[in-house]
């Protein structure tokens, strides 16, 4: 049993968004009262992808949050929004007043295709539109060209693809009511594009998208799902592999052979799902993006036998207002936390931070969600992986391997150093004040889009 049993476990957990919450659950389930939790966020609302990433149309996955508000009435539990890692406390601070860390920050990078002009007007981060028409305070200085835009290609066909694709080719008016930011609402309503050419470089059988994401597309009003005969056609090692792959890639199969019989379809605005192709030029004589040249790619069994993408000597040029790269998330350094810079995310042995891969265990410190395993699964896939970690802790709380805080409570640090800590009655307020002002212009929510804004609110929100 550890040391100080008379004292309160004290967890920092920092990140606010799903995988910080089930890890906190867990550690409630295990410990009851006999736990803290002080939960961390530089920006001063929590939630994470939650409410910057899930799109706005999903109203029923944002839902979740009812599960974090349980958790966050807990009275072990606080929360310290506006207080960012490396700028406002250290490492070595949490060290001092925890007797765990729990990292929880996700991946808040884009990757990069590492072609030539990526940097061209019009070429975009999947990710930045994401933050963007989600109110996110990091993204609200981005320019998305969508009047101009006809014809818009969005390379890599995972989930995040089919956010962006959906909410193109959505009318102004389905996004209207949902918390959609304001700023991206009025550009949208400008929006032209009319057709999206998904570009995926390995089959239908490894199509990264969900089912319901794909067949929600073809839902929309007006629109169809595209496919040729052609690249909806499985190679005979995709079939192979289909044999034993997930039930959820069986389904798209199907969905994606039922479009190619289809045909082209009625409606004015189409998805056109491309299959082994990836993009290796993109042209803009005058700075901005005008079009896209393609490589074919065939499927060759990888080492572990997964059909993986291989160039060959075919091209096409697509004409494309705008691109969308969709490729993944990464992961970025924070001051004092080990960092695998090729994966994007912290070292870790089943959730025990690693000075480096492969390396010592770095004692008190643990990782869950993205910045443990990578920008992969679905909201509800942090949940188990949260618990695995949290197993972890108790095992080492267990153990006595755990750090030694001399000091219980960082609140007057934090005081000391003048930082402004949004405590969980301050986010119950904004919260109630969003929903407020949203009604009031017929929507879910009304997100203001800058910390400072948002830190002016709650200021005025606790002198009433
Ligand atoms: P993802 O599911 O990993 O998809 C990435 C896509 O980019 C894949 O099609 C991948 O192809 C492709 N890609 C990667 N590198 C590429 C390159 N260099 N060139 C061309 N294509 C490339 O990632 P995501 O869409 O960012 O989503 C992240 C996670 O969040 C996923 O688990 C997703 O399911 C989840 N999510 C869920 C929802 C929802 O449930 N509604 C919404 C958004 C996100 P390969 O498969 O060949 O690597």
């Amino acid at each position: 049993m550890h040391g100080a049993t008379n004292q309160p476990w004290r967890v920092a957990v920092v990140g606010a968004g799903p995988s910080a919450f089930y890890a906190t659950e867990a550690l409630f389930k295990a410990l009851g009262d006999g736990v803290r939790v002080d939960m961390f966020d530089r920006l001063p609302v929590p939630y994470g992808l939650v409410r910057g990433g899930v799109a706005p149309d999903h109203q029923n996955i944002k839902g979740v949050v009812k599960v974090y508000e349980k958790i966050a009435a807990n009275p072990g539990f606080r929360f310290f929004g506006n207080v960012k890692l490396g700028r406002d406390v250290q490492v070595a601070d949490l060290a001092d007043h925890y007797h765990q860390i729990v990292y929880a920050f996700g991946c808040e990078s884009d990757q990069k295709l590492g072609l030539p002009h990526e940097d061209l007007d019009g070429v975009y981060a999947a990710t930045d539109f994401v933050g963007w028409y989600n109110g996110h305070p990091d993204h609200r200085q981005h320019r998305f060209d969508l009047a101009r835009a006809r014809r818009v290609a969005i390379v890599g066909n995972g989930n995040v693809a089919m956010d962006v694709a959906r909410v193109l080719l959505s009318s102004a008016e389905r996004l209207a009511g949902t918390d959609i930011a304001e700023h991206a609402l009025a550009v949208l309503r400008d929006n032209q594009a009319r057709e999206v050419v998904l570009l995926g470089r390995r089959g239908p059988a490894q199509a990264a998208f969900s089912p319901k994401e794909i067949e929600e597309i073809a839902e929309l009003p007006d629109t169809d799902v595209v496919v040729t005969p052609e690249e909806a056609a499985l190679d005979p090692l995709s079939e192979q592999w289909l044999e034993s792959a997930p039930r959820s890639q069986q389904r798209n199969v199907k969905f994606v052979h039922e479009q190619a019989e289809r045909g082209e379809g009625e409606g004015s605005r189409k998805l056109r799902c491309r299959f082994k192709v990836a993009p290796v030029e993109l042209r803009g004589p005058d700075g901005r993006l005008s079009g896209v040249r393609i490589q074919h790619m065939e499927l060759v069994a990888g080492d572990d036998g997964t059909p993986r993408p291989k160039a060959i000597d075919r091209y096409e040029d697509l004409q494309v207002d705008l691109l969308f790269k969709a490729i993944g998330y990464k992961g970025l350094p924070v001051p004092g936390v080990p960092h695998e810079p090729k994966k994007g995310i912290v070292p870790n042995d089943a959730g025990r931070v690693l000075e480096q891969p492969g390396g010592a265990v770095v004692t008190g410190q643990y990782v869950v969600g993205w910045c443990k395993r990578g920008p992969t699964g679905l909201i509800g896939t942090n949940s188990p992986d949260a618990k695995a970690t949290v197993e972890q802790m108790l095992a080492d709380r267990e153990g006595d391997r755990h750090l030694q805080p001399t000091r219980d409570d960082l609140g007057p640090l934090l005081h000391e150093r003048g930082v402004f800590v949004v405590d969980w009655s301050d986010w119950q307020r904004l919260d109630a004040w969003e929903q407020k002002a949203g009604a009031e212009r017929g929507q879910l929510r009304h997100k203001l889009p800058s910390i400072d804004e948002m830190l002016t609110v709650i200021r005025e929100l606790r002198g009433r």
